[in-house]
């Protein structure tokens, strides 16, 4: 069970560096194994500047393994939305059951599907267009219970990523030849050397209130890391930010922001569904 994604935004990168380059977190992440990353009639010379890319090993705790039950989950055929996932969501039936009252027909057995057909859910009732992707994630966290590493992607948010944890580790590397900004400094608080996390990242760490929003990278060529665990992310930065529960971050124009979500108030899954309706 290990999360591995990747954003290069404004550095050019063929599809094979991209593809080699979340192959090794995984392997980072002690994997072993993987049968291909290469898809048939892939052309791996293709260059992208702006790319995100999520990867994902599975410890099976709902489903078998095999590739329906494989992550990404998706929200239907089309992937408006896919999630990959790492903990157990410990209310996912009731979700499944409402949703699949709405009409979702689910296609494999995980308790994440759940979450990829909830984020679709929210969407398609969105009560304006120009909702944030950050704002459909914190909608959904607030409806799970349990324990998750989330990395979200979708169609309708080309070249955004939004990421959440709460309990399962998570955490974001960035690396960047131009230096943050006055109004970037906030975030360094929580930032740290990997190689010292013990030591500084304890006491540097800075509490967020669940309002505050941090930019913590202008508007320049930026690469963003997201792993389960240091270690696949120390070969290419040692600016790394561990997030911390219930924290929701998204990337979009390869600007980082952070904030934290309050929790809501209800441990009743159905009353917290009924707050969906
Ligand atoms: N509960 C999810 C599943 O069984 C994720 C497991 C994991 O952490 O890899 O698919």
């Amino acid at each position: 069970c290990g999360i591995f994604a990747y954003m290069n935004y404004r550095v050019p990168r063929t599809r094979k560096e991209i593809f080699e380059t979340l192959i090794k977190g995984l392997q980072r992440l002690e994997y072993r194994g993987y049968d291909s990353a290469e898809q048939d009639g892939m052309d791996l010379k293709v260059e992208f500047e702006t790319h995100f890319g999520i990867a994902h090993t599975r410890w099976a705790t709902h489903g078998v393994p095999n590739a329906v039950n494989s992550h990404p989950q998706r929200s239907d055929k089309t992937n408006e939305f896919v999630v990959i996932h790492n903990g157990i969501i410990t209310n996912y039936k009731d979700l499944r059951k409402f949703l699949e009252t709405k009409g979702y027909e689910f296609e494999s057995e995980t308790d994440t599907e759940t979450i990829a057909k909830l984020i679709k859910y929210v969407y398609d009732n969105r009560e304006s267009e120009d909702i944030r992707f950050s704002t459909l994630v914190e909608r959904v966290i607030q409806q799970l219970e349990g324990a998750f590493a989330l990395v979200f992607k979708s169609i309708h948010y080309p070249g955004e990523a939004v990421t959440t944890r709460r309990g399962s580790p998570l955490l974001i590397g960035v690396r960047s030849k131009y230096k943050l900004s006055t109004e970037q400094i906030p975030i360094l608080y929580r930032t740290c050397n990997i190689e010292n996390v013990k030591n500084i990242c304890k006491t540097r760490m800075k509490r967020l209130d669940s309002s505050t929003c941090l930019h913590a990278v202008g508007d320049k060529a930026v690469e963003f890391f997201f792993a389960s665990d240091a270690s696949a992310i120390i070969e290419h930065t040692n600016r790394v930010i561990f997030l911390e529960d219930d924290d929701i971050a998204a990337v979009a124009d390869g600007k980082l922001s952070i904030h934290r979500v309050k929790r809501s108030a209800s441990d009743d899954p159905s009353r917290a569904i009924q707050t969906l309706q």
